[in-house]
């Protein structure tokens, strides 16, 4: 049990308990304990508790409570706890006995709504809880606000982006100015899903305008920049695809090495030696990841040689030493490409790196294999990068 779940229930015991001992027994009695079989009812909560059932004791408790507007927050509580610790069904029966009741005003319903829709979305009834956002559009601000926030996780989860983005600029209008940004960026990536999606079926204009809106909720979005670099690529722009690539290295430089391989490819479509010979340089004269600096080293190989790799490596190699550079160096220095030692060491060490995860969540450290954009691990946006975007520095 959490220490705070815990906390709350040793509270409401000790409340319970010093009230029921200290003179007040018929008080509390009418007050509180409006049915016969209150006391009974606290000793089963005891039972409960002493047995380490801590949901049936509270349940117990509570359901020894009247609904009235002085017992309503007991009750939420309850339905909060139940869902927090993963008894969504519970949570909801105590809702739902709740939202029957007749005694409650109309912003109190509104406040059992919010918990209902809380558990519904926890239970993945989604349509459900999306009846109930809607009426709660309606609701006092701090109720609206809150609910807005479940409608941001139901459409997310529906991938229903158009929505998503109409309650962001809901809740843009009723934000505190220190949050606009975080909402802002996700409206960007809602825009960013909606472009991929139409880049898929080859609907550029589309595309672009998606984009365009992406860019406005936050320009620093890399995502937008990546897209759009693919987007002109298929259509053969490739000054364009360099030009949004490019970008990149001023939005958030950890990202470069995703767009590497497509910058190299636009040049190469244009012929254009001297400018991709400048590209290659002038990230060898920058502070340069390690997945940077191997991207770099397989292409001079396939460019200029296995010397040349292999000079540019070593030169490398020691101010930031990792095993994937010392495997690429065994490599790099064996006579052939068919030598059984090297082969066989580079069979284990790919081995190695498949199991390894490339990207880290930096908002809650979830470490993944591909890149996300949506952080499995916290449901945040854009915080997922790179592992080794811990940069060695270009040696004077
Ligand atoms: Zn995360």
């Amino acid at each position: 049990m959490e220490f705070g779940n815990l906390f709350l229930l040793l509270l409401m015991l000790i409340a319970l308990a010093l009230a029921w001992y200290s003179g007040y027994k018929t008080q509390l009695r009418v007050k509180y304990f409006p049915h016969k079989n209150a006391n009974k009812d606290y000793f089963i909560g005891l039972n409960y508790l002493l047995n380490d059932e801590p949901d049936q004791s509270i349940d117990t408790f509570i359901s020894s409570l009247e609904v009235n507007s002085n017992t309503l927050e007991s009750h939420l509580a309850l339905g909060d706890l139940l869902r927090r610790r993963g008894k969504v069904d519970g949570s909801i029966a105590v809702y739902q006995k709740l939202f029957a009741n007749s005694q409650l005003n109309h912003a109190e319903l509104n406040q059992v709504k919010l918990g209902l829709v809380k558990s519904y979305v926890a239970a993945g009834l989604l349509d459900r809880a999306e009846k109930l956002i809607d009426e709660l559009k309606v609701a006092e601000t701090e109720v609206k606000i809150a609910a807005l926030n479940q409608g941001l996780i139901v459409y997310q989860l529906e991938k229903e982006w158009q929505k998503a983005i109409m309650v962001v600029n809901d809740l843009l209008k009723l934000c505190l100015p220190n949050q606009r940004l975080g909402f802002q960026i996700r409206a960007s990536h809602f825009y960013c899903e909606l472009a991929e999606k139409e880049l898929e079926f080859e609907h550029y204009n589309q595309a672009k305008k998606y984009l365009s809106n992406a860019k406005d909720m936050e320009r620093n979005n890399v995502r937008t920049s990546l897209i759009l670099g693919r987007l002109e690529f298929e259509q053969e722009n490739y000054k364009q695809a360099i030009k949004a690539l490019l970008k990149i290295s001023s939005q958030d430089p950890s990202y470069k090495v995703e767009a590497f391989d497509l910058i190299i490819a636009s040049y190469q479509a244009l012929h254009d030696q001297n400018k991709l010979q400048k590209f290659i340089e002038s990230n060898l004269q920058e502070p340069l990841s390690t997945t940077l600096l191997l991207m770099i080293i397989a292409y001079i190989k396939s460019t200029e040689g296995k010397d040349k790799a292999r000079q540019l490596l070593f030169q490398r190699i020691a101010s930031s030493p990792s095993i994937e550079l010392l495997g690429q160096a065994i490599l790099l220095n064996e006579k052939t490409e068919s030598d059984s030692t090297a082969v066989k060491f580079n069979q284990i060490l790919e081995e190695f790196l498949e199991n390894k995860s490339r990207y880290q969540c930096g908002s809650c450290g979830f470490d993944l294999k591909n890149l996300h954009w949506l952080c499995p691990g916290c449901n945040e946006w854009g915080f997922v990068k790179p592992i080794d975007s811990i940069i060695e520095e270009p040696k004077s």
